[in-house]
């Protein structure tokens, strides 16, 4: 839960997206005034940490084929669609999360990337990420 107590930053920051305040407000289970946008920074590390455990775990994550045309693209964000917004652990797996670059692509060169919050903006996705990260709908 986010605590306006523990609060460590202060988002007032434009490069920032609307996907990251939703799915802050979300796990906040409040709404945000651009003033009162004030989220724990600690939270949203302790989430990314989460997934870092989980992907050196070794899920089994689906990380081809690797979509080539926006067609494929679509396809895989109709996939990511479907997922419950709260099943990270799925979201993982169809995305195709890598804990590592491919190739020289990594979230750090992704147009999605917001490098001020280390998080995917990209709808679909919407989630805490490393810059050294990557998945399928990877793009610049
Ligand atoms: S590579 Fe994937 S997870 Fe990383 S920022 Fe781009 S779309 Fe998001």
């Amino acid at each position: 839960m986010v605590e306006k107590e523990n609060a460590e930053l202060m988002i007032n920051d434009s490069r920032l997206s609307r996907q990251l305040q939703l799915y802050l407000e979300m796990i906040a289970g409040v709404r945000f005034t651009k003033l009162e946008f004030v989220v724990s920074k600690s939270a949203i590390n302790e989430r990314r940490e989460t997934f870092a455990a989980v992907l050196a775990e070794g899920l089994h994550i689906q990380l081809e084929p690797i979509p080539e045309t926006l067609l494929d693209r679509e396809k895989v964000a109709d996939g990511l669609r479907e997922i419950d917004r709260e099943d990270y652990r799925q979201k993982l797996i169809v995305a195709g999360f890598a804990d590592h670059p491919i190739g020289e692509n990594s979230c750090a060169q992704c147009m999605y990337y917001v490098v001020s919050g280390r998080w995917c903006a990209l709808p679909e996705i919407a989630l805490p990420v490393e810059p050294h990260w990557w998945c399928r709908l990877w793009r610049i």
